[in-house]
């Protein structure tokens, strides 16, 4: 991987890193156009009580707003953007990627709840009619680190199941 790659992998795990902080689930992105950092996102589902405001929609919308107020074609500058994401996206993103005919995701982990990128659908390189294009994915990339917010976010969410180990911990002493 190059470094500039690295960089905003790097990048996109502390805005994961910042969701996890504000209790949203830790996924966070960037879109990099030409090698500019149009937009940077992170899971808002929570702070907003909208499920749709995953990571990548909210980075779509910023990517929106650069083109409007620098007076350029959305088309052309979705066609040169790569996505650079900690997670997989779901099946609502990939399709949502599709649409804007972004030509390349490089993710971390896989998603194996939501995954459109092959863990649950192949949203992004099944031949899907009037569903904007396929994408390509390069995965896996600092995957360790983006499982391990993941985890750390999963157990916070479900208290009981930490609790009561420890309570049956204290029980049998
Ligand atoms: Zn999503």
């Amino acid at each position: 991987m190059e470094a500039t790659t690295e960089a905003w992998m790097d990048r996109a795990l502390r805005m994961a890193k910042e969701a996890l902080e504000n209790g949203e689930v830790p996924v966070g992105c960037l879109m990099v156009y030409k090698n500019e950092i149009l937009a940077t996102g992170r899971n808002e589902v929570n702070e907003t009580k909208n499920a749709t405001r995953h990571a990548e929609m909210v980075a779509i919308d910023q990517v929106l707003d650069w083109c409007h107020q620098h007076d350029k074609d959305p088309d052309e500058v979705f066609a040169h953007t790569a996505l650079y994401v900690t997670v997989e996206p779901c099946i609502m993103c990939a399709a949502a990627l599709r649409m804007m005919k972004i030509p390349l995701v490089v993710y971390g982990c896989q998603n194996e709840r939501f995954g459109g990128c092959g863990s649950v659908l192949n949203i992004s390189s099944d031949d899907l009619i009037g569903t904007g294009e396929p994408f390509q994915c390069i995965a896996g990339y600092r995957a360790e680190e983006a499982v391990e917010m993941l985890k750390t976010f999963y157990r916070q969410e479900n208290p009981n199941a930490p609790k009561s180990k420890v309570r049956k911990k204290e029980c049998s002493k």
